[in-house]
């Protein structure tokens, strides 16, 4: 059945309605994988197989009855950060300990909705903060690359990695992920898959574990672009419950897929040139500058002057908002309570036994920045940076730029426990220096593989559009797909 789990979610769907295939052979194919592989590369933290089958054989009914969703019967995993009713949800934090919400997030509703089928709660970051899967309370997931001739174990990134591996490795067909600083994009680049990173707005946060309120979005991880555009379609809906998500129709995005770049203007910024980047990065970069260009997009110089400020300005801002956002957890109302001589003794053992080291330290980042007399000098100045950033990107999209092409990451995978990174948190953060400013900005990046590196793991590019403009992102990266090809790793696990 091992075939049946190769299918990518455009090809199970036609084989589905074509009944071909059922949805409950489909959905028992990938319970046998993840069975197989969870093992060694831990991308899942609770599968569902019960719920799962039941859910397929509701779309095999479905199906039979001429009503199919548009993703019917689609195993799909998910992040453990959104809220599943009755299910595993615990952004992978000891805090969060044994909490199964009643309630379902509003991304994992519209999906359910359009038919698919949950397998489980994949593996991340301890509440999204990380960019390695390793500050996970239930250990690292192992990205199902490996350089070659090597046994080395990688990181998948982070803070989606449970999504990245589990898509690359076939486990699900498809993930819900989020990125408040590079989370989807980074994993997919380290893995390659395809990750988009919509507009600030684009899908409902609500029911989603918040990190930083004002950068959090949901977006899908898959293994190709085609699939990324028929997820995020489903994922992406105007709700009344956050206000903050937008009141604007969502496009078919799979109707832009092999439309021409003819007469479109890509922007390369100066700025993303870092020092001790790779050479293969730079010379990945130029290889997809060729690509547009041969496909007739008009390739031209910008300038984002504020982009050195985004990665500082983003550890003041995300901690600050990380900070006020986990004040909830006190033992009272949701997962761990460590009993205490009083109240106040109970939330701080709480506290001090159910968050993991770097929750603690952006915790204590955040407390110091908003505090009275730095708050000025730290929090509203970063504020103030932010604008600027925004304003770079609107003046580039003013002079008629319509999508911007950078590298999605400055480095390939690395090693899990990687001694140089674990010693310094600042090298860690370094990771996200070509995403942040997209979150900062609330702008769409998709992140899509372009090449492999000299040691055989995947590179990836990023495209940044005009805000709720996913399609012009969609139809550009599906040109580097089509001139880069797939990328798939050979099976180890
Ligand atoms: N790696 C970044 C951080 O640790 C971004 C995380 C994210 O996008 N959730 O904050």
């Amino acid at each position: 059945m091992s075939e049946l789990t190769s299918l990518t979610i455009a090809e199970a769907r036609q084989k589905l309605r074509a009944k071909e295939i059922t949805a409950i052979e489909l959905t028992e194919a990938y319970i046998s994988a993840i069975d197989a592989a969870n093992g060694r590369l831990n991308a899942y933290v609770k599968t569902t197989p019960d719920l799962a089958r039941l859910m397929a054989r509701k779309s095999d009914e479905r199906i039979a009855a001429g009503k199919a969703g548009e993703l019917e019967g689609i195993p799909l995993g998910i992040k453990d950060l959104f809220a599943t009713v009755g299910v595993h949800t615990q952004a992978c934090s000891h805090i969060l300990d044994g909490f199964e919400p009643r309630y379902e997030s509003t991304v994992t509703q519209n999906l359910w909705d359009d038919g698919a089928v949950m397998l489980g709660k994949l593996n991340m970051d301890e509440f999204a903060m990380g960019s390695s899967n390793e500050t996970s309370y239930y250990g690292p997931v192992i990205n199902p690359w490996r350089a070659g001739g090597s046994n080395q174990q990688l990181v998948p990134g982070g803070s989606s990695g449970g999504s990245a591996a589990a898509v690359a490795a076939h486990l699900c067909a498809g993930a819900t992920a989020t990125d408040t600083g590079g989370s989807i994009r980074q994993p997919a680049a380290f893995t390659g898959t395809v990750g988009i990173k919509p507009t600030y707005g684009r899908c409902s946060r609500w029911g989603t574990v918040a990190f930083a309120s004002s950068l959090d979005q949901a977006g899908p991880i898959a293994r190709d672009v085609r699939d990324a555009a028929i997820l995020l379609k489903s994922m992406a809906s105007t709700d009344a419950k956050d206000t903050t998500s937008v009141d604007l129709p969502v496009p078919d995005y799979e109707a832009v897929l092999g439309q021409s770049l003819k007469g479109m203007k890509i922007g390369i910024p100066n700025e993303y040139r870092v020092d001790g980047m790779p050479e293969e990065i730079e010379t990945l970069w130029r290889r997809g500058i060729a690509w547009l260009k041969d496909a007739g997009a008009e390739i031209v110089d910008i300038s984002l002057p504020h982009t050195k400020y985004a990665l500082p300005a983003y550890y003041i801002v995300a901690p600050a908002e990380a900070s006020s956002n986990l004040a909830r957890y006190d033992g009272v109302r949701y997962g761990l309570r460590v009993d205490g001589k009083d109240i106040v003794d109970m939330y701080e053992k709480t506290r001090a036994a159910g968050f993991g080291q770097e929750v603690k330290r952006r915790i204590m980042i955040g407390t110091y920045v908003l505090s009275a007399g730095y708050y000025d000098a730290y929090y509203i100045r970063a504020q103030k940076v932010r604008t600027l950033i925004k304003r770079d990107f609107e003046l580039a999209f003013d002079a008629g730029v319509d999508a911007i092409l950078t590298p999605a990451t400055p480095s390939s995978a690395f090693g899990i426990a990687d001694e140089n990174l674990a010693a310094d948190p600042v090298k860690m953060y370094l990771n996200d220096i070509f995403t942040v400013t997209v979150n900062m900005a609330g702008l769409p990046g998709i992140a899509v593989p372009a090449g492999l590196d000299q040691k055989g793991l995947p590179l990836g590019l990023q495209l940044i559009g005009k805000a709720f403009d996913e399609e012009t992102l969609f139809k550009t990266a599906y040109v580097i797909e089509q001139a880069a090809g797939k990328f798939t790793p050979a099976k180890w696990w």
